[in-house]
C-alpha cells in the first residue's frame, strides 16, 4: 500500500477506492510540540476504538464525519478530506494552556464554551490565531470561521452529553475538519483521549493524555477504562 502520509500518532495509506483512505493508529505519544516522545504498548488500539465508537456516535446523530468503519485493532477507513488548516480547540473548564495564560485553576467553570483556532504549522509551533487574522491572511474566509465554529459547538455538546452517560465530564477538545469530494465541511482527524480533556464525574481524576504529559501515571489503564465505558454504553 502507499503512505500518503505519517504524523506523530497515525499513518495515512492510499486504498483502492479513490476517495478512501486507510489511518492505522501507532503506538506513539507525543508531548510538548513532539519534544517529549514514547512508544507506549497498546495506545494505537485503544485510540483506534475510542476514535471509531465516538465517530460511529455522531455520524449516526447526523454529524458528519470522516469516519467510514473500523477494519482492525489498529486501523480504520475514512473519506479523504481536504484539510481546513487549522485546529479548533472547544473549552468547556479551564485546563492546560488557558488555564496558564490567565493564572487560574484548572478545572474552574467558564460562564459558556470557547472557540479558539491554531494555524496549523510546526515551523511556527501551530500559533494561536484569530477569525480575522485568518480571514485577512488569506488562510480562511471569515465565513468558514463562523462555520466552524458553529460547527465546532455543536459537536462539543453532543459530546458533552456521551461523555455524562458514561460519567465523564468533557473539560476541552481539539477537533479538525475537513472537506469532501463534494465539497462538504466534515469532522476529520480523531477523538479520543489524546485529543482530549475528560475527568472521571466522581473523582475528577483525568482519564487523558495529561497523564503523561505531567508524568501523572500510566495511561494504558485510564484509556483503557474509557474505551470500556464508551462500548459497553454503545455497543449495548
Ligand atoms: N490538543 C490536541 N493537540 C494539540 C494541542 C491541543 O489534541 O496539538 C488538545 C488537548 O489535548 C486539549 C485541548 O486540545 O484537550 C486544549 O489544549 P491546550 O490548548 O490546553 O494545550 P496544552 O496545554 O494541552 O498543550
Amino acid at each position: 500500500m502507499e503512505k500518503l502520509y505519517e504524523g506523530k500518532a497515525k499513518a495515512l495509506y492510499a486504498t483502492d477506492q479513490a476517495n478512501e483512505i486507510l489511518v492505522v493508529y501507532s503506538n506513539q505519544a507525543t508531548a510538548l510540540n513532539g519534544k517529549k516522545k514514547s512508544q507506549i504498548a497498546g495506545k494505537g488500539a485503544l485510540n483506534n476504538e475510542i476514535t471509531s465508537l465516538i465517530f460511529a456516535y455522531l455520524n449516526e446523530k447526523g454529524i458528519p464525519t470522516q469516519f467510514i468503519r473500523q477494519v482492525d485493532e489498529v486501523s480504520q477507513v475514512v473519506k479523504a478530506l481536504k484539510m481546513v488548516p487549522v485546529e479548533v480547540v472547544v473549552r468547556n473548564r479551564l485546563a492546560g494552556s488557558l488555564a496558564k495564560k490567565f493564572d487560574q485553576a484548572e478545572g474552574s467553570p467558564l460562564k459558556h464554551p470557547t472557540v479558539e483556532y491554531y494555524y496549523k504549522n510546526d515551523e511556527l509551533n501551530d500559533p494561536f490565531v484569530n477569525a480575522s487574522q485568518l480571514s485577512a491572511l488569506g488562510i480562511l474566509e471569515l465565513e468558514t470561521s463562523d462555520e466552524l465554529e458553529a460547527f465546532a459547538l455543536k459537536i462539543n455538546q453532543a459530546l458533552i452529553e456521551l461523555f455524562d452517560a458514561i460519567d465523564l465530564d468533557l473539560i476541552d477538545m481539539k477537533f479538525e475538519f475537513g472537506w469532501d469530494s463534494e465539497g462538504q465541511l466534515i469532522l476529520g482527524d480523531e477523538i479520543s483521549p489524546d485529543t482530549c480533556r475528560i475527568w472521571d464525574k466522581a473523582s475528577q481524576q483525568k482519564m487523558d493524555k495529561d497523564n503523561f504529559r505531567h508524568d501523572l501515571g500510566d495511561i494504558i489503564p485510564v484509556y483503557q477504562e474509557v474505551a470500556q465505558r464508551l462500548r459497553s454504553y454503545l455497543t449495548k
